[in-house]
Formats: C-alpha cells, structure tokens, sequence
C-alpha cells in the first residue's frame, strides 16, 4: 500500500487515479477511461500515506485531521474547480508550475497547495531513518555538517514571515540550497528566485501547528526531525540527480 501510494505521486500511477472533482459519476467513468492513456496526467487527492495519530506526539492527531480532510482537500478541490474543462486537467504539475505565472493565482495558489501537501505528507513517517551516504556527503559538501544543514533548514522555516514552505532542494547547476517561499509558492513555479527540485519541505502554516504548539513555531521546526522521512528524501535526491522529480 505504501510502495503502491509513493509510485502514484512518482507519477506512474496518475493514470488510474480519479479526475478532477465536481463531475458526475458518469463524466468520472469517461475520464477514467481517457486517462488510462495518458502517462502522466490527470490529478487526484492522496491517500495519507499513514494513520492521522501516526506522528504523535510531534504532530498531534488533531491538526493532522484537520490538516489533511479540510486545508489539503480543500485545495485540490479548488485546484479542480480552477482547471475544469482546460487542458490543465491533463497537464503534469511540474508543466503547471513551469508556466504557472500564466495561469492566473488560483491555479497558483491551490495547485501549490494541494502539490505542497502531498510532498510534505509523503516526507514525513512514524519511522525517521537517515539520510543515506551519498545525500549526507552532498549536505555535508554543501552546508559543511549535517548540523549545519539542520540550523540553515530551521531558520529558513523560523523566519519565513507569515505563511508558506522551508525546502531543501537540488538546483540545476547541482548544488543542494534551503530557500523558503511564500503562501503556496514552491521552488519548481516560475514565480521563485530560486528554483530547484524539491526535496524536503516543511509547512509552516500556522494551521500546520497552532493547535498543539501556539504561537512556538520553533518547537514544532525542532519536533519535525523526529518524523522526517529520510527513505523518501533519499529517493527524491537519487531522482534529483538524473534530473527528475514527483509528478
Ligand atoms: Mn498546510
């Protein structure tokens, strides 16, 4: 179940996934169909990839239920709504973003938001790991410690004023960088001063911790890395470095 959802948001399972909200059943059945042609295309709302309390106590039962059934459903049903009827329904998210500064702030905003999500979600896990030889050689090159790397991460998701992401990503010229955006912005929109592929993000919404942490953003970024997902990141960097990335 967990290999099956991490192939979908690779991409390669887009093909059986549902179309886009606000149809009728029968127009669903239809776009099904159609989309089984297509490789990567078509976009749907992710299974949590784990229980809502999976992640206690860093992050509590509570603001994963909200988070997950209310804001992230929420924008991919948004999303929807933005792109019904346009070729955008059949477009990879990576195509989205890359022109996203043509397709209006609902595209932007709500495919950002339910994009950021899914790889926010799929980064974190009950079970941690580490950051595998070659990752943490390229850190360690690039940040000179692990620890370093660790402080650089949580002042850019401390400082971010207002809402919106801290990443670690892989630029094109290879270097790895921690930049933050703002809102639903992510590094691979042609809105950002420095893009990249994503490789590890963090939300720092309020809603993403406001509930079992208040107005302490800091202990919540310091939580995180009890549940940061190291296989997938591992993953994504392996993919990064043929210059590839999530759906
Ligand atoms: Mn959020």
């Amino acid at each position: 179940m967990k290999r099956r959802h991490f192939i979908s948001l690779v991409g390669l399972g887009a093909a059986a996934a549902c179309a886009p909200g606000a149809k009728s059943d029968s127009n669903k059945q239809e776009d099904k169909k159609a989309l089984k042609t297509a490789p990567v295309s078509g976009h749907f709302f992710p299974a949590l990839p784990y229980a809502y309390n999976a992640l206690e106590p860093h992050i509590d039962v509570e603001t994963m239920e909200l988070h997950y059934d209310k804001h992230h459903r929420g924008y991919f049903k948004k999303f929807s709504a933005a792109i019904e009827d346009t070729s955008l329904e059949t477009t990879a998210m990576r195509d989205v973003f890359a022109e996203v500064s043509k397709h209006g702030l609902a595209v932007r905003n709500n495919g950002g938001g339910y994009y950021n999500h899914m790889l926010f979600w799929e980064n974190m896990s009950p079970e941690g790991g580490e950051p595998s030889a070659r990752l943490l050689s390229h850190l360690v090159k690039n940040f000179k410690s692990f620890d370093a790397f660790k402080d650089a991460f949580f002042k850019a998701a401390k400082t971010r004023f207002g809402s919106g992401w801290a990443w670690l990503i892989l630029t094109d010229d290879r270097e790895l960088k921690i930049v933050s955006t703002a809102n639903q912005d992510n590094p691979l929109m042609d809105v950002v001063e420095t893009k990249g592929i994503p490789l590890l993000t963090i939300d720092v919404w309020e809603h993403a911790y406001y509930l079992n942490y208040q107005n302490k953003r800091g202990n919540y970024i310091n939580a995180f890395w009890n549940v940061v997902n190291w296989k997938v990141v591992n993953k994504r960097f392996e993919k990064a470095l043929k210059g590839e990335w999530l759906g």
